[in-house]
């Protein structure tokens, strides 16, 4: 249970970064290790509250609260405190295959629901998960376990993001053997061509890649299934396919202008560098270097690009914003166990902020049209606020308002207004419904699509989510296929 009264006893004390000023030099990691000895009193902030909200993983009012992987922290909070890393270690991974993934990228709903944070701050629960799985790694703990017995079982994977490699570990660690497809260059999805470098390294991505395939999961890539490989060949080789595609169709903008040279796609943006980075590209297509940047989208993925931009040294940075800005201040525990909908600067708005002393955003702000010069590339866009309301049919209306326009110079938009399901060749080549929001059609709790043998997990069944919701959603699909395989499952 942690020490009594830790929480009374230690302040929250997160794990270091490199200072915004510094580290937009460069594309290393910006957090930094914390001291072994302030992790374990941190651990020991964890008070046994008897219910613990952090690893529910439930929906309240729509929104999920808690840790979906129901990692079991107060557990290792406890092993953490006492000094046992290794066992914390072993509590961490019975229920989440990459803890150094989401120990780094993970936004933490877990700390959201913390009961210290009720009156206080939250257990550094995210740190110390980074921390416990990196002591494992140092220390040699985490090591290839291939499975002492095969099953004689073949599985397909098609993709090889966080929802594709954890469906293959839990199959392969099960003794079926299993081969991930990857139309990529390198496994690892959005773990290695869309978040940056300096949220999570490639080497991080590659270190877990190398130990499945050393466990045995096979890994084959620039294999685009459904157009260099038919999906025959995989319903007929093995005894069971699943599509982890990811959600990759970018929305767009539908504004005058839109045709400008100039425009590109935030994943593409973020690909490119990162492919340049790893000696993949020669050199530079979408370079902002030296140039007004522009990005549409409040989200994560905006706010990536932002940092992304300051690295590649633009000229200057702005960030349109959907939603107006949040209150700065808040009554603590007024909005638990959801995120508070507060004022915050992530790091690249902080970056941005240390940079030229000001918050790149504009709130309630869209791009109503894009400025062209002779030579159709992209000069400037117009901006309007716009206002978000609900009609009494319960629809969501968003109303540009007159008057607000403004002009803003711009010579490269990125576009961070997320994506809208999985692409279609592929659900296409195997004849699997789609649901209407454009991800993969399955009964609801499941992953078998409507093709039989077929199955879906990860954001192409969930529609655009994050790495722990990936993992979670590779896990229970892989327990159904186990099911199908053996018509039983003790996974
Ligand atoms: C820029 C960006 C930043 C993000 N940052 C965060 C973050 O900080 N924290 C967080 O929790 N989440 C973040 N997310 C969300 C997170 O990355 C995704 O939710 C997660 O990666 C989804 O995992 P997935 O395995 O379903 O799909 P993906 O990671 O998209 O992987 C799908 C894989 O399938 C492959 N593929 C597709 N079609 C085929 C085919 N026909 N044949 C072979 N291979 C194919 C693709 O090449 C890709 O490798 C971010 C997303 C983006 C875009
Ligand atoms: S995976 Fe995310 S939500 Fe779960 S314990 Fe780790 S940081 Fe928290």
């Amino acid at each position: 249970m942690g020490k009594p009264a830790g929480f009374l006893e230690f302040d929250r004390k997160a794990r270091p970064a490199v200072p915004p000023l510094e580290r937009i030099r460069d594309y290393r990691e910006i957090c930094l290790p914390q001291d072994p000895a302030e992790c374990e009193r941190q651990a020991a902030r964890c008070m046994d509250c008897g219910i613990p909200f952090c690893q529910s993983g439930v929906k309240y009012s729509g929104e999920s609260s808690g840790c979906p992987l129901h990692n079991l922290i107060p557990e290792y909070n406890d092993e953490l405190y006492r000094g046992n890393w290794k066992q914390a270690l072993t509590r961490l991974l019975k229920t989440n295959n990459f803890p150094e993934f989401t120990g780094r990228v993970c936004p933490a709903p877990c700390e959201n629901a913390c009961v210290c944070g009720i009156y206080d701050e939250p257990v550094t629960t995210h740190d110390n998960e980074y921390a416990i799985i990196e002591a494992g790694f140092a220390n040699g703990w985490v090591v290839p376990r291939p499975p002492a017995v095969r099953s004689g079982k073949k599985v397909a994977v098609v993709g090889s993001g966080p929802a594709g490699l954890a469906a293959a570990d839990c199959l392969n660690r099960r003794g079926h053997s299993v081969t991930v497809f990857e139309r990529d260059a390198r496994p690892g999805g959005l773990l290695m061509y869309g978040i940056p470098g300096m949220k999570l390294d490639k080497s991080v991505v590659k270190r877990r890649t190398d130990l499945m395939e050393a466990e045995g999961v096979e890994f084959i890539v620039h294999a685009d299934v459904g157009r260099d490989i038919a999906p025959e060949d995989l319903t007929g080789r093995y005894d069971a396919v699943i599509l982890c595609c990811g959600s990759r169709n970018a929305r767009d903008i539908s504004v005058p202008g839109r045709d400008a040279e100039g425009i590109c796609f935030a994943v593409d943006f973020l690909r490119e560098i990162t492919e340049y980075r790893l000696g993949e590209k020669d050199q530079l297509r979408l370079d902002a270097r030296g140039k007004q940047v522009v990005v549409v989208g409040g989200g994560d993925t905006g706010n990536d690009c932002v940092a992304t931009a300051l690295r590649e040294g633009c000229a200057g940075i702005v960030q349109l914003d959907r939603n107006p800005k949040a209150p700065e201040q808040y009554e603590k525990g007024s909005m638990w166990p959801l995120r508070p909908k507060v004022y915050r600067a992530d790091y690249g708005q902080e970056e941005a902020i240390a940079l030229y002393g000001e918050d790149p955003r504009m709130f309630s702000s869209t791009v109503k049209e894009v400025l062209k010069d002779e030579n159709g590339r992209i000069c400037g866009i117009i901006t309007v606020q716009i206002k978000k309301s609900t009609d009494k049919n319960g629809k969501r209306r968003i109303t540009q308002l007159k008057g607000t326009e403004k002009e803003i110079p711009c010579d490269m938009l990125i576009l961070a207004a997320g994506f809208a399901g999985c692409e279609d060749y592929v659900a296409q080549a195997f004849g699997a419904e789609k649901a209407p929001n454009g991800t993969l059609k399955t009964d609801a709790g499941h992953y078998a699509t409507s093709v039989p043998g077929v199955f879906a997990a990860g954001d192409a069944h969930r529609g655009q989510s994050l790495v722990v919701w990936a993992i979670e959603e590779g896990r229970k699909c892989a327990k159904e296929v186990d099911h199908y395989l053996m018509e039983y499952s003790n996974m």
